[in-house]
Parts: structure tokens; sequence; C-alpha cells
């Protein structure tokens, strides 16, 4: 039966409806396309002059593992004081300061974030990290927006493993919506209480350790969308200690490994949500992982409400299989290692 669920965070409903579900109908044609393979990669080793210079490296000198570089074509840039302009009773403008950078997550091209080791996890996170702490100290700028695009379907121009940062002067209307509801809900933190319910029925959870919890969320607007969550109760990403930090690496990587292996390679986009700097109102930073199998349609568009065709229960429960599935292939192997 169809079933309309209401997403805590955001604020908007979505509508469950799994009737019409034929996967290799609808997920068939979703393959990343492929990259230009004779194009040369600015973000390869050897291949640095083709991008600014790097602002930070993170590795033994002269061979990097991290790297962050400004953003060739920025959308924010400069620091131009945030004025609003009225010119006129529809007209509204202001300036687009602020910072835009690309952090290339390794040296290795044909990785990705879903194939990284835990050292490179917590080496993408203590970057990030170090970014905003970066950002945050930057006069005028309000909020960070860290994300991953995979796949050009995802928006991602360049194949090589990377991310974006961006460092804006005002809070944007996705993390104002957040804001707003983590201030109304009345038991406690939202996502405390959310990660408490979803262990407790347990089955939309793919991962729980000591440091993250995965799950599909009860409010999942999309196919196999998942949220993680940090257990340790802290608004800013960038106050997080170096625990929680690789934890949610490592949390990342473990959802995009076991995505690959029950979808095969799709398009994705990870987003981080941490509270803006200055922010004393309830917040718990966390990361939503979205792969991009559907595309939004007129209803979408036209009422901000999101049809999901995956029910986020049988999501998590294929999920949860696929890991089964690997652990099982771990044991067998001769050399213990699965492929
Ligand atoms: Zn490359
Ligand atoms: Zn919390
Ligand atoms: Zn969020």
């Amino acid at each position: 039966m169809n079933q309309l669920r209401l997403d805590p965070l955001s604020g908007r409903w979505v509508a469950v409806s799994t009737e019409r579900f034929d996967r290799n109908a609808m997920f068939g044609a979703c393959k990343p396309a492929p990259y230009d393979s004779g194009a040369r990669c600015p973000f390869c080793p050897g291949n640095e002059e083709e991008t600014p210079p790097a602002l930070e490296t993170y590795g033994a000198e002269g061979s990097w593992l991290v790297r962050v570089v400004p953003n060739r074509y920025p959308a924010f840039e400069g620091l131009a004081p945030f004025v609003v302009d009225h010119r006129g009773p529809v007209f509204t403008e202001a300036p687009a300061s602020g910072i835009h950078e690309v952090l290339v997550f390794s040296p290795h091209h044909d990785l990705t974030w879903g194939s990284f080791d835990d050292h490179q996890c917590v080496l993408v996170m203590s970057a990030i990290r170090d970014r905003v702490e970066e950002h945050q100290s930057t006069p005028g700028l309000r909020y960070s927006q860290v994300i991953v695009n995979y796949g050009r379907e995802a928006g991602a121009s360049v194949e090589h493993p990377h991310g974006q940062l961006l460092g804006i002067p005002f809070v944007p209307r996705e993390l104002v919506d957040e804001q707003g509801s983590f201030t109304r809900f009345a038991g406690g933190c939202l996502l405390c209480t959310a990660t408490a319910s979803e262990e407790r029925a347990g089955y939309r959870t793919v991962e729980a350790n000591e440091h993250t919890v995965t799950f599909a969320p009860y409010w999942s607007g999309t196919p196999y969308e998942l949220l993680i969550v940090p257990r340790t109760h802290e608004a800013h990403l960038h106050r997080s200690g170096p625990e929680d930090l690789a934890g949610v690496g490592i949390a990342i990587r473990n959802a995009l490994d076991t995505l690959r292996r029950l979808l095969g390679e799709v398009a994705y986009n990870v987003v981080f949500h941490a509270a803006p700097y200055r922010a004393s109102a309830p917040y718990h930073w966390h990361v939503h992982v979205l792969p991009k199998l559907v595309t939004r349609a007129g209803f979408e568009l036209g009422t901000g409400v999101y049809i999901n065709v995956v029910a986020p229960e049988r999501a998590a429960d294929e999920l949860r299989q696929a890991i089964a599935d690997r652990q099982r292939a771990t044991a067998h192997s001769p050399e213990g290692v699965a492929s």
C-alpha cells in the first residue's frame, strides 16, 4: 500500500510507492556514463601544474596522498561583504563571495571513496575538518558545504576521486529548514532520537558500531538513500573528535562499497550537513548518501514531494545481505581477502 511519510529533517512529505517497482527496468540504464579516457587528468600526480597551486597537501613530501586546490571555475569567489542590493521590488542580488575548493582524495585515479583503505578515509576526513576550520575563521563566511559527486549523472566532470568544499556567506535554505526542525523537535535531539529509534527497530539499520550508525531512513525520499550519523552528539563537523571523524569516513567507505556490491557501478552524491559556524541552535552533524538511480520528474519538481519506489525496509534488507555475502566470501577465500 502506498504511504506518506514525513521527513523530520526537511519537513517535507515523501510518498513511498513500491507497486510498480522493477529494478531492471528502472535502474538498468543508470550506469555512469564513461569519461573521455584520452584526456589528461588534472588531478593525477605529475599533472599538478594543471590546477592552481595547492592550498594544502597531506602525505610525505613530494608524494601527496590528499591535495586541496582552489576550484578553477569557482561558483563562490572573493571576500566582498554580503550586502543585499534591492534593485526594485523583485530584483534582489548579492555578491557570490566565498571559497570554492577541490579536495583530491587520492593520487590513484581508479579508486573511489568506496575502495579507500581505513588510513585514506582518515586522511580525507582530517583534510575536510582542517578546511572547514579554515573557512570558519574567514571573515564574512557563515557555512561550509562539503559534497562528493560521483559519475557524470551526479554532476562530476572529472573521474579522479575528489570532493568539493564551498564556504559561503549565507546559511542556505536546506540548512535553515533542518535547523528549524531540530529546534521544534520536542524529544531531545532529533538525530540522537532517530538513531536510537532506528536501532531499536533494527530493520532499516545497515551498519552500527562504536562511532557511527548507518541506516536507510524511515522517510527515505530516494531508493537506497542512507544517513550516516556519528554517535557523539556534536553540531559542528570541525569540532568533532578524531575518532568520530575517522568513524564517519570509514562508514562512508562501507556504505559506498556495499551500494556498489548490490547495485553495481552507480552515480551518487554524498552531502555533509553540519551547523553553520556560529549557530548555537540544536543540531547534530551527519552525512546523506544519495545514489542517483531515478530522475526527479514533474510531480517532484512541482510539489517538492518525492516518490520513492524502493521502501527503505527493503533497501536496508538488501544492503545487509550484500554485507553478509561479502563477509562469507572473505571468510572462504584462501587469502582471506574478498575481491
Ligand atoms: Zn586522475
Ligand atoms: Zn544528537
Ligand atoms: Zn541533512
